[in-house]
């Protein structure tokens, strides 16, 4: 293995080059990324970022020295276009790079509202990158009308900012409730109530009918026939897989790119890691939009070009930040048959979610606490009795020993 290419510089990329070189690997390694600038940590965009709190610098995963330092070859504001399979290379910039092993970190994309709605008029923007949050962030002036359209964590997150920028903020989720996909009807309640003391107007049930303009977006029709005004809108209704690149090069996807638990690809000599694989998991397949599953899967492909041979397990975590609010979530909530709600000290407040008597999730808002049990919890595949986590009294600690 003298040649390895990482195709995709996000958090996944930045996670696999970093691991090759710690376990040892001293062949040429080369990282390749279509943004300008290098690998940085996405999820501050929609929170402190966009709020002003927070320079370039630290957003950045390590400083661009490390690369240097540890010859690896990046290269920004690069895309690849193509995979010869057989040539065992890729086209960057007209030039054809080798490769032994390649792994493709892609990651996703928003999905954008459709043109024939008015999804492309101007003030229509998305939040995923740098480049996204530096355009928009002059249009969070106070007293600005925005829409916010779809109410998972980029939604709320970006609505969370606009409010406490002091613009006047609608937001419009199209299924009966937000959160609807991620979390249970009690986390909802709670990010209801939270916004609506902030001043967001929150609107379940309702879609966008469309957006209207000119050149610029002026106003958005709901589907209830409702007309409101609008400086301008953010879409925040959900991502979607970058499988183009291995489609054109017949490497297998279903809902992103389709991997063993290895983490390698129908091709044995290209390798997926991150929020583009969908991998196998509890006799399904899942892909996962974290940054936590970013680094740890990313960090097994990593091992495993390397001959590991060590299965992928996700050991899910993921956080949102909202005006005061730290949600910390620990599991996957998917199939849950019961909700037990724990109220911690202060403010603190947790969900724990439960399937046929397991403990599959938690959702904890201000409860560190909550989040650090439940997540050993259920990563030593031990579930405690609902009741007792209900119970204020009981003490958190000790349901670990038991
Ligand atoms: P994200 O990670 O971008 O927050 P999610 O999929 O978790 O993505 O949430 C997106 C939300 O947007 C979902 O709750 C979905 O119901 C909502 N949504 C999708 N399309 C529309 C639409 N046209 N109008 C309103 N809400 C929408």
């Amino acid at each position: 293995m003298d040649r390895i290419v990482v195709v995709g510089a996000g958090q996944a990329g930045a996670s696999l080059v970093a691991r090759l070189r710690a376990n040892g690997y001293g062949g040429a390694l080369t990282l390749i990324g279509e943004e300008p600038v290098p690998p940085y940590q996405r999820p501050p965009l929609s929170k402190a970022y966009l709020l002003g709190e927070m320079d370039l610098e630290r957003l950045y995963l390590r400083p661009e020295s490390f690369y240097d330092d540890k010859e690896i070859t990046l290269k920004k504001g690069a895309a690849v276009t193509a995979i010869d399979r057989a040539a065992q290379t890729v086209t960057v910039g007209g030039e054809a790079l080798p490769y032994d092993a390649l792994a493709l970190t892609t990651g996703s994309v928003p999905r954008r509202l459709p043109a024939a709605i008015g999804g492309d008029l101007g003030g229509v923007v998305t939040v995923r990158t740098l480049g996204d949050v530096d355009a928009m962030a002059h249009r969070f002036g106070a007293g600005a009308r925005v829409l916010i359209v779809g109410g998972g964590y980029i939604g709320l997150e970006a609505a969370a900012v606009a409010a406490k920028r002091g613009l006047d903020v609608t937001l419009v989720e199209a299924a009966d409730r937000i959160l609807a996909r991620v979390a249970a009807p009690e986390t909802a309640d709670y990010f209801r109530a939270l916004h609506e003391a902030n001043g967001v107007r929150i609107l379940e049930g309702a879609g966008l009918d469309r957006l209207i303009g000119d050149d610029h977006v002026t106003a958005a029709r709901l589907t209830d026939g409702t007309e409101i005004a609008v400086d301008f809108v953010v879409a925040g209704i959900g991502i979607a897989p970058c499988t183009e690149l291995a489609e054109k090069a017949g490497i297998e996807t279903d809902n992103g790119i389709r991997v063993d638990e290895y983490g390698r690809t129908s091709d044995p000599a290209i390798w997926a890691a991150g929020d583009c694989a969908s991998f196998p998991h509890a006799g399904g397949r899942i892909r996962l939009e974290s940054v936590g599953n970013a680094i740890d899967q990313a960090e097994r492909v990593a091992d495993n070009i390397l001959g590991a041979n060590t299965p992928y397990i996700p050991k899910p975590w993921f956080w949102s930040d909202q005006y005061d609010t730290k949600l910390q979530i620990a599991g996957l909530n998917s199939g849950y048959d019961r909700v037990v709600t724990r109220s911690g000290a202060g403010e603190a407040v947790s969900h724990w979610y439960f399937c046929d008597g397991r403990l599959i999730a938690v959702d904890a808002m201000n409860d560190p606490r909550a989040y650090m049990v439940g997540k050993r919890l259920i990563e030593a595949g031990k579930s405690p009795d609902p009741d007792a986590i209900a119970d204020p009294e009981s003490d958190l600690k000790a349901l670990m020993k038991a």
